[in-house]
Formats: structure tokens, C-alpha cells, sequence
């Protein structure tokens, strides 16, 4: 029954950013790239199943490229709906409101939020473009997904602009905790908008009480019920809402499968660093993901076990990001001098404890440096999912590798009990964990990563967009899949 109801809507996906890229060549042609990753795979072949349409920024404020974007449709086998935006929509809609205060926000940064008052109007008239192509290029029987922190307010401008249609939203990054998010100078406007769609979603269900507090608090009035341990019912004065956790997957198989195919390059990769163990870290540059911490604590497990030396390789990956904003670059600039820093002093003949790769990998080669690593540092100082710890599990074919999780990354909630779970912040903690992979037995190990690729091969992306749909459209609370965020719990050496 519920199967046939979803298939009886048509789909509609809204994002920031088109599944495609359009760059302009040397020449002054349109040149096109179809966009790759789990989440585009995913819902591409929801819409291409149902039928459908895809809603999102162009990439480039040139009309000329909309005739491409509208051909791109036919490859892609969905409508592919372009939104142009003028160079200072995206300084303040995007680089501003959307990059410089929400994103820093709802990863806890505070510090780092620049709350110019110009940012708020260009936000709310992108997200009012939005929710008017929206209007015009769907019927009311569709169904509209929006994701993520860009678009928080497209469901109450659809309503104001009177077009009657079932929404959902889906928040990849975390909803940060009600004193964080107090300091929003447009926090109830957020919030009231939020409560515009028809069903929430966060990736944890740290991040729905974090919502749901917030709620309480700001919007007196306004009925909170919980329906079970994991779903909430918000009541506003005209009309019910529902909030939940469902965590987002990869494509576990298409992973698994590469690893098996990069063999070749996994073997490369061992050939060049003979008799020692392969530690990984992968990561966008980003304050969040906690790089200059990481690199520490491998100074510090250097430091304080000096049995380490010479027996492993750590391989720092950095994929460049937003590298024109001068906190980035400062950024940059401190991972490359702590990295200088300690293989300076550790350094022996014919061993450098950390190699640092400073682009974006081929998928080949991410492959294989997952396949071949035994250990891998995911250490994010906050992180709505992190797919990269993920990533690394349904490539961990051995099934004899390590993973170091941090608490504060979403992807805890799942595998609390199979990674190793640590502080980020606490620089010998990591160590400490670092010392603990290294020496594991290959039977622990096993036992480990195995369950951990379970849950992740059966909570996979596709399991996400069945799980989503079902809860946006069926009534029947067995639908919601049942998450709960880990909780930190005291150890002797903190308790003491
Ligand atoms: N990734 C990539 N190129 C690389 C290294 C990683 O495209 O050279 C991908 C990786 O496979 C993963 C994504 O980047 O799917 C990072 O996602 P994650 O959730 O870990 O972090 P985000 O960057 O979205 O904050």
C-alpha cells in the first residue's frame, strides 16, 4: 500500500547545487559534468524510476547555459531545473548566510560566524527564487524534497506564494544545541520556517532533540508531542508536523566492488611503503573536520610510545575547499607547518612518518587507499554523517582494519560499538586509541570491522531515500527507522 502511494508521486529534489556542473572553456564555450557521489546516484534513480525533476543552482549566472542545463535533462533520464543567481546573490546568499553563518553555527563554531546583517535579505530572496520555480515547474500531487541548511525557508515562501504541496527536508549537517543556536539574530525565523514542511529529518537523533529543545523554547505555544522514542509531532496553530532521525547511507556495493577492482593500486600503494602499517585520513579542508588536532595526536602517540617510530605511515589526504576565503588558507597553512613540524623531528633514514597529499584523489586511488590502510583517523570536531568513515568500511574487503570515529561525528550513532571511539579534542586520547588499533589482534579486528560494514551495508543510501519516503508519506510510525545517537559514557580515567 505505502509502496504503491510513493510511486504514485511524482518527486521533486531541490538543492543548493544542480547534479551537474557547467565551467565555461578557454574558448567561451559551456562545457558540462554530470556530478558524482552516493546521494546523486541515489535520488537520480528515484526520479528516473517515478519520473521527475531536480531543482538547483546552475553554477553560473549566464543564461546562455540553461538551453545546456535543459539538455543535460535527456542523459540524465529527469528534468534538470536550472536557478540562476546574480554574482551577489551567491557573495551573501551563499558564501554569506548559507557558508559564513549557518554552516559555522551548526557545526558549534560560534567564533567563526560573521553575522553581516546584509547576508539575511539575500537568503531570504534566494530561497523566495527558489520556492517561485518550485510553484511554477510542479503540480500539487508532486512530492518536494528539499535539502539541506541553503534552503530552510522554500516551504513557507511556497505557502505564502499559495502553492499547495507536500515537502520534506533533510538536514545533512548537524542542528546544533539550543545555546548555539540562540545566537541566531534570525533564529525564530529559521525555526518558524522549518516548521513549514510536512516532515523534518535530521541525521541523528542528537540533532532532533537539539531541534526539538530549540523549538520548546523560542516558539512558546506551539504542542510537542513524542509519538514514539524516535518520531516527534509538532503542533502549530494551523497544522501538524512530523520529526525524525534517519541516518544517510553510501552505496555500500558500488564501494565494495571498487575495492575489489582496485586492487592493482591498493598493491602500488603497499609496494611503496614495504613493512609498515598504513594509517589514513581523508577529508575536505575544513575547521570541522578537525585536521590540525589529528596531526598532534600523531606527534603525541609518536612522543609517547616510542615503540610507534618507523612502524607506521600516516597518509594525510586534504582535498582543497573554499580556498579563496582566507580562513581557509590560514588553515592550509597550519596543517602544513604542523606536518613539517613533526616530520622534521621524527624523521629517520628511509621512514617519514607522515605523507600529506594536498588535492583531490581519482576514485581509483581513493579506493585504494582505503582498501590498503588498516587504520583509519576520522576525527571531525563536529560532522553531520562524515561518508568518508563509511567509505572506508565497505572498502575494508579484509575486513582487518581499524576504525577511529570521533563521538561528534554522526556516523557515531551507528557504529559506536565497532569503531574506536574517541574525543577529538583530547590529543592524547587519539593517541592513546592510535596505540590501541595499531596493536589490535587481527581476531578483534575482524570481528569489528565486519559488523560495522553490516550495519552500513544494510542502512546503505538507498535505504535512506526508501526510509525517507515511507516516513513522508505513510502515517505508520513503523517506518521511522530506529537510531539512537551514542552518548558519551565516563571512563575510570575521567571519573577519577
Ligand atoms: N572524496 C572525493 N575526492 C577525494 C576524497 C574524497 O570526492 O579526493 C569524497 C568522499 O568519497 C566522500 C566525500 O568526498 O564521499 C566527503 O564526504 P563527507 O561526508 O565525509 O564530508 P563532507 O566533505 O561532505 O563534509
Amino acid at each position: 500500500m505505502v509502496e504503491e502511494l510513493i510511486h504514485a508521486k511524482r518527486m521533486v529534489i531541490v538543492s543548493n547545487r544542480l547534479p551537474i556542473t557547467l565551467h565555461k572553456t578557454d574558448a567561451g564555450q559551456w562545457q558540462i559534468k554530470s556530478g558524482s557521489g552516493g546521494l546523486i546516484t541515489a535520488l537520480g534513480a528515484v526520479l528516473r524510476n517515478r519520473g521527475g525533476r531536480w531543482i538547483g543552482w546552475i553554477g553560473a549566472d549566464d543564461e546562455s547555459a540553461i538551453p545546456l542545463a535543459k539538455g543535460a535533462s535527456r542523459e540524465a533520464g529527469y528534468e534538470l531545473t536550472p536557478v540562476l543567481l546574480t554574482a551577489e546573490e551567491v557573495d551573501r546568499y551563499y558564501h554569506g548566510f548559507a557558508n559564513a553563518v549557518l554552516w559555522p553555527l551548526f557545526h558549534d563554531f560560534i567564533n567563526r560566524c560573521d553575522f553581516a546583517p546584509e547576508y539575511w535579505p539575500a537568503y531570504q530572496q534566494v530561497n523566495h527564487k527558489f520556492a517561485r520555480i518550485i510553484a511554477e515547474t510542479t503540480a500539487p500531487t508532486d512530492y518536494i524534497w528539499v535539502q539541506d541548511y541553503h534552503l530552510t525557508l522554500v516551504a513557507g515562501y511556497l505557502r505564502e506564494l499559495g502553492a499547495n504541496r507536500r515537502t520534506g527536508f533533510f538536514l545533512h549537517v548537524p542542528f546544533p544545541p539550543l545555546d548555539i543556536f540562540l545566537r541566531l539574530p534570525w533564529r525564530a525565523q529559521v525555526l518558524n520556517a522549518l516548521l513549514q514542511f510536512d516532515l523534518i529529518a535530521f541525521q541523528t537523533m542528537r540533532d532532533h532533540r537539539n531541534f526539538m529543545q530549540c523549538v520548546r523554547t523560542l516558539l512558546p505555544g506551539i504542542r510537542l508531542e513524542k509519538e514514539d522514542k524516535f518520531v516527534s509531532k509538532v503542533t502549530t496553530p494551523e497544522r501538524s508536523l512530523r520529526v525524525a532521525a534517519i541516518p544517510i547511507g553510501i552505496d555500500y556495493d558500488e564501494f565494495a566492488r571498487g575495492a575489489e577492482q582496485a586492487a592493482e593500486a591498493a598493491w602500488y600503494i603497499h609496494e611503496k611503503l614495504p613493512e609498515r602499517q598504513l594509517i589514513l585520513g581523508v577529508d575536505r579542508l575544513d575547521y570541522s573536520k578537525g585536521i590540525p588536532q589529528r596531526i598532534r595526536a600523531i606527534g603525541n602517540a609518536l612522543e609517547r610510545y616510542p615503540d610507534l617510530r618507523e612502524r607506521f605511515t600516516f597518509t594525510q589526504v586534504v582535498v582543497p575547499s573554499r580556498e579563496d576565503v582566507p580562513e581557509y588558507q590560514e588553515l592550509r597553512s597550519e596543517i602544513e607547518r604542523l606536518v613539517g613540524e613533526i616530520n622534521g623531528r621524527f624523521t629517520t633514514s628511509g621512514w617519514t612518518p607522515i605523507h600529506y597529499i594536498y588535492r583531490s584523489l581519482t576514485r581509483e586511488e581513493l579506493l585504494a587507499y582505503y582498501r590498503t590502510s588498516e587504520v583509519m583517523l576520522v576525527t571531525p570536531l563536529k560532522d553531520g554523517m562524515n561518508l568518508v568513515a563509511k567509505e572506508f568500511c565497505a572498502c575494508s574487503i579484509e575486513e582487518n582494519a581499524v576504525l577511529i570515529l570521533s563521538e561528534f561525528a554522526g556516523a557515531a550513532a551507528q557504529l559506536s560499538r565497532y569503531a574506536l571511539l574517541v574525543n577529538p579534542y583530547d590529543v592524547e586520547g587519539v593517541a592513546d586509541a592510535l596505540h590501541t588499533a595499531l596493536s589490535m589482534d587481527g581476531k578483534e579486528r575482524q570481528s569489528r570491522m565486519h559488523r560495522a560494514r553490516t550495519v552500513i551495508r544494510r542502512e546503505s543510501i538507498y535505504w535512506w531515500v526508501d526510509n525517507f519516503l515511507k516516513a513522508a508519506i505513510s502515517a505508520d510510525l513503523s517506518y521511522f527507522p530506529r537510531a539512537e545517537y551514542f552518548v558519551p559514557q565516563m571512563d575510570n580515567k575521567e571519573s577519577a
